[in-house]
């Protein structure tokens, strides 16, 4: 028998990741965080002194980056790249800023993508990302896309940034969201799209639980 998919999309900042890292908990499936992949990359770039325009450099490095993910005791999921761990590092307002930059290269995508597919070859899967509907897993089971108002979207990510011991502004969280948004609709690997058998859920007025039991409601649990 096939292994279930389960595709989390929609834009930066709509809480994507929590709701399919609990989700993956409840029924005991993997969570693969896609843009911590695409991060993964930005920070080793960066931390090599890689150009960001340097599409070869880039997709070279993504196929000899081993990325992992590492699910603690305690429910944490980490991020190894090339065995050493950044799960935080990869968050930081840095790699924010430049991560869409090499998400625009379609042969960093193709790499990714085939790793991102390998993954969700033996496990079952709640993937999140931007893509996972519509070019990563377009057979998943169940196609979640997953969005917030612009505003809702910047208040959350200032105190999950807060939390973290980042004092970024709140207008420039907002104008990095909003540019990221602007580049992941136009980049020239083809544009976002919204997967034509996707649920929509606009969770600008939802908590995290409430989101989670709709998902959990479409998925007949
Ligand atoms: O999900 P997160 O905001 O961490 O993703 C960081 C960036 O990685 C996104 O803004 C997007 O440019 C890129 N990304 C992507 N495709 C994915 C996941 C992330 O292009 N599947």
């Amino acid at each position: 028998m096939r292994n279930i998919q389960i595709a989390i999309d929609g834009p930066a900042g709509a809480g994507k990741s929590t709701v399919a890292k609990k989700l993956a908990d409840l029924l005991g499936f993997v969570y693969i965080d896609t843009g911590a992949m695409y991060r993964a990359i930005t920070y080793k770039a960066l931390r090599q002194g890689i150009s960001l325009d340097n599409a070869e450099a880039l997709t070279n490095t993504a196929k000899d980056t081993a990325i992992q993910f590492v699910r603690t005791k305690q429910g944490r999921q980490l991020i190894f790249c090339d065995g050493r761990e950044v799960t935080e590092e990869i968050r930081s307002p840095d790699v924010s800023e430049n991560v869409s930059k090499i998400a625009q290269f379609s042969s960093v995508r193709e790499v990714l993508v085939r790793k991102q597919q390998e993954l969700a070859s033996n496990q079952n899967v709640v993937m999140d990302g931007r893509d996972i509907g519509t070019v990563v897993l377009p057979q998943a089971e169940c196609k979640i896309y997953l969005t917030a108002s612009l505003e809702e979207r910047t208040a959350r990510r200032y105190h999950e940034l807060l939390l973290k011991g980042y004092t970024e502004e709140y207008a420039k969280i907002r104008e990095n969201l909003a540019q990221r948004d602007e580049m992941d609709k136009n980049r020239e690997a083809g544009p976002l799209k919204i997967a034509e058998d996707a649920v929509i859920i606009d969770s600008t007025d939802l908590t995290q639980e409430e989101v989670l039991q709709k998902i959990l409601g479409l998925l007949g649990q």
